[in-house]
């Protein structure tokens, strides 16, 4: 049941080959059995899950039942949801119960899916590892020994392990792209405004963005379906109508212009990665599409620009994390600054403060033109760079990281060699164009990501490529070895 796509499971409730209290079952022993290892989940919520798959099984027999009617899903804990902790992966919030639901959960549950918990992820979603979780490193499917990427590493490990046919994620720098390509799954973040942020717990706002993972391109469109709308209560969400993301995955290759960025192919690039992701070139050529070296000259200023906004944005959301209104409060301050500082400084982990402290002063009087300013500006020459280049071509391509999952601890003392597994993906949410990541082989045993990137809200462009290669290839339905 496991080995499914959610496109396959969907077909077999529909036929009634299985119900959803069967699928939900089975995906609920698997955690039960397996998360141990692998620590992909912060709750699981096994009783409203089975209570919602016998609603949807009665839905399902009276026919009419909408598209993803007893799927089950996992939402990354950054999702606020009614009722049910919502952590975002700190000790600050890990007594906080939402009393709502965001956009996007609610999306999901009118589409009719069954939510089978919350997954793990870095602190407020800063992080490429997933070792900055309050609640512990998530492992690996393909090697216990490594990182599985962050920060929706628990969504992407849980897919991967299959303890969940498709999850939510986010991705602010490559959250969504990264893990996905370090898990061997499929990960799609949407063109910036697709997706609501209503109740998505805010990390960098011009940057952050919802999207969906699964095995394959298939099923993270059908997802991408029910996730994306228009949203008045997201000041910044887009006003157009969402078409249907799987009207157009099987159209042919034939003529497609692909765009292949010099920068992309660097010295900082493994040699094996690489050679994995032009073999994925080569397939793509084959099918008729045609090969263009491109420029983006300021992609290398990606990852500074990236470390100055993305600071300054957390800097100002988590100051309202402050002990008084909710979220966690150091035990028996002596006064109020007190409060304030004991709780932040007990609440927040490493990482988290980290950013404060960079973000703070990137925008204090004195460096605000300096640095943050300067940043701004990097911003706008890295996405006029891809409004050139898509004078020309239809999709880009290339790598998603520099290399395959690395191993616990091995960049935990370095953060700059940390924030360079993003330089890759980070010039996408710059520019706030949608970018996905698709398994396309494997390095030491562990898997590589091919990232596509399109042009703004041609996610069904991407979604095609996508598709047209999981149909000539396989790795998308390779499993991790070792769990059955
Ligand atoms: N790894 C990047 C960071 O630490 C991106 C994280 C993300 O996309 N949420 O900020």
């Amino acid at each position: 049941m496991h080995q499914k796509t959610l496109a396959e499971l969907r077909e077999g409730l529909i036929k009634r080959e299985f119900s959803s209290v069967e699928v939900t079952q089975h995906f609920l022993e698997r955690i039960a059995r397996l998360d141990e290892r692998f620590n992909c989940f912060i709750s699981v919520t096994e009783d409203a899950a089975l209570a919602r798959a016998r609603e949807a099984d009665k839905t399902l027999a009276a026919g009419g039942a909408p598209a993803l009617c007893g799927l089950p899903v996992a939402h990354k804990d950054i999702f606020c949801t009614r009722g049910v902790r919502t952590s975002c992966g700190s000790q600050m919030l890990d007594n906080f119960i939402p009393p709502y639901d965001a956009a996007v959960v609610e999306n999901f549950n009118d589409a009719g899916v069954v939510v089978l918990g919350k997954t793990n992820m870095d602190e407020f979603a800063m992080g490429s590892s997933n070792e900055t979780s309050w609640y512990g490193a998530v492992k690996n499917p393909w090697d216990v020994r490594c990182v599985p990427g962050g920060s929706s590493g628990g969504s992407a490990a849980a897919v991967a392990a299959g303890m969940a046919p498709g999850v939510t994620a986010t991705d602010t720098g490559g959250s969504i792209r990264q893990p996905a390509a370090l898990c061997g799954i499929t990960g799609l973040k949407p063109t910036y405004g697709r997706v609501s942020r209503w109740g998505m717990i805010a990390f960098a706002s011009s940057l952050d963005q919802g999207g969906p993972m699964a095995r394959s391109a298939e099923d993270v469109a059908l997802l991408l379906n029910a996730m994306a709308s228009f949203d008045p209560r997201d000041s910044t969400s887009a006003e157009r109508a969402v078409p249907d993301y799987t009207a157009d995955l099987s159209t042919d290759l034939s003529g497609l212009r692909i765009g292949v960025p010099r920068e992309y192919f660097d010295e900082g690039l493994n040699p094996a990665t690489e050679q994995v992701v032009r073999e994925a070139l080569r397939e793509l050529e084959s099918q008729g599409a045609v090969l263009k070296d491109i420029d983006l000259p300021h992609a290398k200023l990606s990852v500074p620009a990236y470390y100055v906004i993305a600071p300054a944005e957390a800097s100002a959301n988590l100051s309202r994390f402050d002990g008084v209104r909710y979220g966690y409060r150091c035990d028996a301050p002596a006064d109020l600054p007190d409060m304030f500082k004991r709780s932040r400084a007990e609440g927040f982990g490493d990482e988290v403060k980290r950013r404060i402290l960079v973000g703070t002063y990137c925008l204090s009087a004195g460096y605000y033109d300096a640095y943050y300013n300067k940043a701004m500006q990097v911003r706008r020459l890295i996405k006029e760079d891809f409004v050139a280049a898509f004078a020309d071509v239809d999709v880009v391509a290339g790598p998603t990281c520099p290399n395959p999952a690395f191993e616990f601890g091995a960049k935990g003392d370095n953060p700059v060699a940390m924030y360079l597994e993003d330089i890759y993906t980070i010039a996408a949410n710059l520019a706030g164009l949608p970018a996905m990541s698709l398994p396309c082989g494997f390095v030491d045993n562990k898997p590589v990501g091919l990232q596509l990137i399109g042009q703004y809200f041609q996610e069904a462009r991407m979604l095609n490529v996508a598709h047209r290669y999981q149909q000539a290839t396989s790795w998308h339905r390779r499993m991790p070895p070792d769990i059955d």
